[in-house]
């Protein structure tokens, strides 16, 4: 078992700057006999918008199908099964209870927490999980939660990329990322990662979003590259547009 002083010297030696506090917090918290979490089964339903958490590793093609009113009906979706959608619930719940622990813990609010926002000019919808999140020494963080089976080392490019999103495009959020990973196994361990805003992978997505639209606006695609190696890649074999995509097309 991690002791809280072994837990919490290692996230020091991560240089993390939010789990000690979070730790402290927990242990040092006055639980009520209740308190509210609420689950959210947010972004699963199509509005026309990119998503920062799923599009900016999309390919061009790939978006152009998804997004194209004349081929999106024909998009062939993964179909919903038990352990799919049990998979879902399950991460939901974990995550919802991160949140409301943040807000009972006195990081966050309810209010500053699930915070929509729609950029009309980039065409960018999304929800973002902690829009403030304050650490006793009055840094302020959006951040960005998620449940995992085990920490990782470092974060992933998709997953740096959603937050600079956010943070490009949610009002008022603060300059500072940081992703804060939840164990759902035991011993539910805890760790941040700040993330830095690379500028140059943010306007590669945006510069990608704009291509795309101007393909659909003119229903061409030959500017447009080919986002997989074809029939027998997982790629093609997970992509909804697999059945009627012209470059693949016998
Ligand atoms: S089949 Fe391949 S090339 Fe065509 S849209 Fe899907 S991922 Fe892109």
């Amino acid at each position: 078992m991690s002791s809280f002083l072994e837990r919490t010297l290692s996230s020091y030696q991560r240089n993390e700057v939010i789990t000690p506090f979070i730790e402290e917090a927990l242990v040092k918290a006055d639980w009520p006999d209740e308190y509210p979490v609420k689950v959210y089964n947010k972004e699963r339903k199509f509005d026309g918008y990119f998503h920062p958490s799923s599009d900016p590793t999309a390919g061009e093609l790939a978006l152009y199908y998804k997004f194209h009113p004349d081929w999106r009906p024909l998009l062939q979706e993964e179909r919903p099964t038990p352990t799919l959608e049990m998979t879902f619930q399950i991460g939901s719940a974990f995550h919802a209870i991160g949140e409301s622990m943040m807000i009972h813990l006195g990081f966050t609010t309810r209010e500053e927490t699930e915070f929509p926002f729609r950029n009309e000019e980039r065409m960018i919808s999304g929800t973002t999980d902690i829009r403030t999140l304050t650490i006793p020494t009055g840094r302020k963080f959006i951040v960005d939660l998620k449940t995992c089976n085990q920490l990782p080392k470092e974060v992933s490019e998709s997953y740096a990329i959603q937050l600079m999103i956010y943070q490009d495009n949610v009002p008022g959020a603060p300059d500072e990322m940081a992703i804060i990973f939840f164990e759902k196994a035991y011993p539910h361990k805890i760790r941040d990662f700040v993330v830095k805003k690379d500028e140059v992978a943010l306007q590669r997505v945006y510069d990608k979003f704009s291509k795309v639209r101007v393909a659909i606006g003119k229903s061409d695609t030959s500017e447009l590259r080919t986002c997989c190696n074809g029939p027998g890649t997982n790629e093609y074999l997970r992509c909804p547009a697999r059945n009627f995509c012209e470059r693949w097309a016998k």
